[in-house]
């Protein structure tokens, strides 16, 4: 069966990397066209807004995308395009698995946890001004339908993995409106989960507890902002961000990216690791339901990381990006 799946090959390091996934998916054999489209500050002077109609336009039709990272300029200048394309086509739940990987060195061995982030609210929600010119508010949006929406996620991927345990995380003891309307939602589902084990954990303490052992925990289910550091916070257990792959999800369409951004001091020299957008393509190949496919790129990836000879800097290596690529293909 053929797919058309979009495909935004990003900025900075995007295009290298997209180009990897894009070749090592095809290797599958698996019928795909790839609708390529460009979005972020390059294509801002040709139509005007760094996110057009028709890359949202081009998700919608095909459900579903490979993306690579966008660059955000800090502090000024526009919106994130990460963050407006998954607030407008409603990508609800951020999913980012931590699992360890063979032969990679970290400190930790039989990590496999995914942190399941909500993606459409809290500080996220970019409403914030200036209060004078010495002050500046941000406002944390939190909603009793996008936290049970985000927890029950949280608990059908549990019961679909076979996992054992959901994790809450907040700061309900601080933000006790905001954060406590989260805890109290997750509660709500957990009770409709009882073959789930279920805790709640103050962020703060469950970034000491990752830290310490992260082998005791499963799934963690988080609004925005935690969910966007914790994951990085994971990525560091198995290997780093150029291992971290991610997938946005909603009800009509899912987008599959690194957790990485754009790395631009190391954009064009082929060296970063392409891993990251290869099992964020592996995630969405389980997610059009090739399993057989995902399977098969997953083994030639854990052949390749065994081996030891085909890594990019970040895992102690001197392979290329597009090198380590050829090395997974060849694999297959
Ligand atoms: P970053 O993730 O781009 O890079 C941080 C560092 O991590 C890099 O300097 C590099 O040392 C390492 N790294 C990242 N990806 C790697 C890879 N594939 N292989 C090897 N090493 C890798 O974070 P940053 O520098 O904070 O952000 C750069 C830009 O990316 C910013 O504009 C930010 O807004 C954007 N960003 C985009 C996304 C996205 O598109 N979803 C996500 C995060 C950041």
């Amino acid at each position: 069966m053929g797919y058309t799946i979009t495909l935004i090959p990003g900025d900075g390091i995007g295009p290298e990397i997209a180009e990897a996934a894009r070749r090592v998916i095809d290797a599958t054999g698996i019928a795909i066209d790839w609708e390529v489209v460009e979005a972020g500050e390059a294509v801002i002077d040709r139509y005007g807004t760094p996110l057009p109609d028709h890359v949202l336009e081009s998700i919608k039709r095909n459900g579903v995308a490979l993306k690579g990272p966008l660059t955000t300029p800090v502090g000024q200048g526009f919106r994130s395009v990460n963050v407006a394309l998954r607030q407008s086509l409603n990508l609800y739940a951020n999913v980012r698995p931590a699992r360890s990987l063979p032969g990679i060195k970290t400190r930790y061995e039989h990590v496999d946890l995914v942190v399941v982030r909500e993606n459409t609210e809290d500080l996220y929600a970019g409403i914030e001004h200036r209060v004078g010119r010495d002050a500046a508010e941000s406002i944390k949006i939190i909603t009793r339908e996008a936290s049970e929406r985000i927890c029950r996620y949280a608990f059908e991927l549990a019961c679909k993995q076979g996992r054992k345990k959901v994790t809450a995380v907040h700061k309900a003891n601080i933000m006790k409106l905001s954060d406590g309307l989260f805890l109290e939602s997750a509660r709500k589902v957990a009770a409709e989960y009882p073959d789930i084990e279920f805790e709640d954990m103050i962020v703060d303490a469950m970034c000491m507890k990752l830290v310490q052992a992260p082998e005791n925990y499963d799934v963690l289910v988080m609004p925005n902002l935690y969910g966007d550091i914790v994951s990085d916070l994971c990525a560091g257990l198995v290997g780093g961000l150029g291992v971290a792959p991610g997938a946005n999800i909603g009800t009509g369409a899912a987008v599959f990216e690194p957790v990485h951004g754009s790395a631009p001091k190391h954009a064009g020299k082929n060296k970063v690791n392409p891993l990251a957008i290869i099992l964020s393509g592996v995630l969405m190949l389980q997610h059009l339901g090739e399993s057989r496919h995902a399977d098969r790129v997953m083994r030639a990836v854990n052949e390749v990381l065994a081996e030891g000879k085909d890594l990019t800097y970040d895992l102690g290596g001197t392979a290329t990006t597009s090198g380590m690529a050829d090395a997974i293909i060849k694999k297959m």
